[in-house]
């Protein structure tokens, strides 16, 4: 496991460290790295696929702005997410999905100039037209398919409970045909969340061949992220020349990725408070822990990392460590849970010293379940510029 810290994290996080215990843990957000990668996604696609940021993954206000200028929108997947979009960037194209709409959120969406509304089901369709009658608005549709796909290689299948099976479109068609407030646009899906390059142009060609005669296609996100080997990154490139080659012309495509987009610009700094051995296993407890970062738990894997030695002791007693073995590193909860990475090798770990866990941008902090024991949140440091 291959970690590189960039030097302004680095520096910032030897900073806090050196400032005072309670600086630590805390979130170290580097807008430069992800306005750099961000911009080489946006690079590596044909001109005329658009390239639309899922704002779950992480929708900080700061990460929100770096990515303006760089994304052409922004979906959001609740009215909650819908209003907070819009005080951040109040004139940026919203689209909204998301499985569970209420009339309230559709409602909301109608007045606030979503510019698609991704629907899910034939209810939610009728919902959304009767709405639009009753504030004498008009509402731009893509309909989500749920196609069958081969869920080999996928972290996550979204078969099941998300979008409309084909059988439903004919259904679809009737709803739209009563409701002139309703434009039919195209069709979205989002299939399947972890896929490398191949596997997701593979994918985009299956949707864009059901989608056939639409002038608007989205095909999702879900492209890979790797916590295993920190240092790979999605093949943007082979993706980009890949879907380049399935484009029907007149017909808009876009991509909403979230995880691929901001999971490396994000750090999860924190302090190791005592070193353990028990029962022939070495555990570091870390201030902190997954009620902060809970993607190792969610994903299950192991969060990559790097100690960051600090050399300062104020005790008379011993400093406890563990050299040359593997170490498991968990938080401050009392739950077997609570680990951020499992069994792995370290030269050496002192308490006292720093861990920094790299890959904390996407559905870390804000998928956390931050208030389970009531150990204070992290402070969040944004570093670089927001915008260009
Ligand atoms: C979550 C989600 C995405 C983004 O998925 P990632 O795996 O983060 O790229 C895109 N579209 C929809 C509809 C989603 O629910």
């Amino acid at each position: 496991m291959t970690l590189d810290v960039p030097a302004p994290v680095r520096d910032r996080i030897g900073a806090l460290a050196r400032h005072a215990d309670t600086a630590l843990p805390a979130y170290l957000i580097d807008l430069d790295g992800l306005r750099a990668h961000a911009g080489g996604i946006r690079a590596a696609l044909p001109e005329r696929v658009e390239f639309w940021y899922a704002a779950k993954a992480n929708a900080q206000a700061p990460v929100l702005r770096g990515l303006a200028g760089i994304v052409d929108g922004y979906e959001v997947a609740s009215g909650g997410e819908l209003r907070h979009v819009r005080q951040t960037l109040p004139g940026a194209r919203v689209a909204f999905g998301g499985p569970g709409k209420t009339e309230a959120e559709l409602a909301a969406g109608l007045g606030q100039q979503v510019e698609r509304f991704h629907v899910e089901s034939p209810h939610e369709l009728r919902l959304l037209g009767r709405t639009a009658r009753r504030l004498g608005a008009t509402a731009d549709v893509l309909l989500r398919l749920n196609l069958p796909v081969g869920t080999a290689g996928a972290a996550l299948s979204m078969a099941g409970p998300f979008g409309l099976d084909p059988g439903l479109l004919e259904e679809c068609r009737s709803v739209l045909a009563g409701h002139p407030e309703l434009r039919l646009r195209g069709i979205h899906a989002h299939l399947a969340s972890g896929l490398e390059a191949p596997a997701q142009v593979a994918l985009a060609a299956r949707i864009l061949r059901h989608a056939a005669g639409h002038r608007e296609v989205n095909v999702g996100g879900g492209m890979a992220v790797d916590y295993g080997r920190p240092a790979e990154r999605f093949d943007w490139a082979g993706y980009g020349v890949g879907l380049g080659r399935l484009l029907p012309p007149g017909t808009t495509v876009r991509i909403e990725p979230g995880r691929a987009v901001t999971a490396y610009c994000g750090w999860y700094a924190t302090r190791v408070l005592d070193v353990r051995h028990s029962g022939g296993a070495a555990y570091a407890v870390l201030a902190g822990g997954t009620h902060h970062l809970r993607t190792p738990v969610a994903k299950g894997h192991d969060q990559p990392f790097v100690v960051l030695p600090a050399d300062h002791w104020p005790w008379s007693w011993q400093r406890p460590e563990a050299r040359q073995m593997p170490v498991t590193l968990v938080g401050q909860l009392c739950t077997p849970k609570d680990v951020l990475a499992r069994a792995v090798p370290v030269v050496r770990i002192r308490a006292g010293d720093v861990v920094a866990f790299g890959m904390a941008g996407a559905y870390a902090w804000n998928i956390s379940h931050r208030d389970f024991l009531m150990h204070p949140p992290p402070a969040f440091h944004y570093l670089g510029r927001e915008g260009a």
